[in-house]
């Protein structure tokens, strides 16, 4: 089967894991650090600090921006569970605004509709490695004294009006997971140039201890340490860190390589009628985690899911990204019901992943191409 996405591994990368097993740390060394600084640098921004896994970092993040219970905070529908899950963490309440139907991001009119006393942080997520409206979300957050979390799981190295995505929000997310675009098996990082978001996401990543004694209450001497927060142990291997700053490397060529395979995609699957391609808002230029086409119900005798049955007995990894979060059924026990955000649930309808990964071949883009062609 032709996954619909694949991580890219070589044997600089098996290398550098290689290494780090055969020195004195194996977790929370130097390559931590390492890993944090060249991620940062990346996107032009202070400070990285490294979790276990995106999920994680939501989750620091979250907490760094002081989310508790009361407290709304507005996101979009149109995304993996977690970047609404770490607000249920942290005891407030996700409020979910639609997308644009055009590029499938948060639209920033939507969440201005969304605004209460209670909003306390907006979380975009960078649909596909599209950059959201950062511009648009920024002014709002300021005018509204609201913190910006940017899920940007899909966007590492992409950019909205010319700057890379980290320098926008007050912190950004990025995940490792292996289907993601640099991988270090399960792995996450906040990068932010706040230096007081800095320190709440360190201590949050290892139970809220210090032993920073210019942050003690008191000292009882060399082997003293304090808990300060209730933090997690959310914390990255130098196993894996060695992977990432291994994988860092060729971030740019993936890029470069995933770009290139939508090219043809574009190129040889337009102008079919009904079948909806991914459209790019004027200011962003896409990194490009998946690529999302729509088969729109009126254009084809076959239904969404007929189509999606077919791709797959073609042995092609098709899937669907996503089924709006809030018609989970954890989440209509909260109250949240069907009808919420239309433009998304629309969507939903008609949307299939085709496969995208820089090790894809351009026969794997055609056979993909052919095998659409002749289902509908
Ligand atoms: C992958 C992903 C995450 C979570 O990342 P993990 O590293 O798997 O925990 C969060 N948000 C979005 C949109 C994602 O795609």
């Amino acid at each position: 089967m032709l996954p619909y996405g694949k991580q890219w591994l070589d044997e600089a990368d098996i290398e550098a894991v290689v290494q780090v097993l055969q020195g004195d740390f194996i977790t929370q060394g130097p390559a931590i650090e390492a890993f944090e600084r060249k991620v940062a640098d990346y996107a032009g921004v202070r400070y990285g600090v490294a979790f276990s896994n995106g999920t994680a970092a939501l989750h620091g993040a979250c907490f760094a921006a002081g989310i508790a219970a009361g407290d709304e905070v507005i996101t979009t529908p149109l995304t993996f569970l977690a970047s609404s899950n770490c607000v249920l963490y942290q005891g407030g309440t996700p409020i979910f605004a639609d997308i644009d139907p055009v590029t499938y991001n948060i639209d920033p009119r939507q969440i201005e509709q969304k605004l209460t006393p209670r909003t306390k942080a907006i979380i975009p997520v960078d649909f596909s490695g599209q950059p959201a409206e950062m511009d648009r979300i920024q002014e709002i957050a300021r005018q509204h004294n609201l913190i910006v979390i940017e899920d940007a799981a899909h966007s590492l190295g992409a950019e909205y009006q010319g700057r890379k995505v980290g320098t926008w929000a007050d912190m950004t997310m990025f995940s490792f997971h292996p289907v993601k675009h640099v991988t270090t098996g399960e792995g996450g990082m906040i990068v932010t140039d706040n230096e007081e978001f800095y320190g709440k996401l360190l201590s949050f990543r290892s139970h809220g201890m210090t032993r920073d004694p210019d942050k003690l209450i008191q000292n009882d001497g060399p082997w003293y340490y304090e808990m300060q927060a209730l933090g997690y142990n959310y914390r990255m291997t130098d196993i894996q860190a060695a992977l990432g700053i291994s994988q860092m490397d060729k971030l740019d060529g993936f890029i470069a390589r995933r770009r290139e395979l939508v090219d043809i995609y574009n190129r040889e699957l337009a102008d079919i009628p009904g079948l909806v391609l991914p459209k790019q808002h004027a200011e962003s230029n896409s990194s490009w985690h998946l690529y999302v086409v729509r088969f729109l119900p009126q254009y084809f005798q076959s239904s969404r899911k007929e189509i999606f049955e077919q791709l797959r007995a073609w042995n092609i990894g098709v899937n669907v990204h996503y089924i709006p979060v809030y018609l989970q059924p954890y989440y209509k026990g909260l109250g949240y019901e069907k009808g919420l955000c239309p433009h998304a649930e629309n969507y939903y309808e008609s949307c299939i992943t085709l496969p995208l990964f820089p090790g894809m071949k351009d026969e794997d883009v055609l056979y993909v191409v052919r095998a659409i062609k002749e289902l509908i």
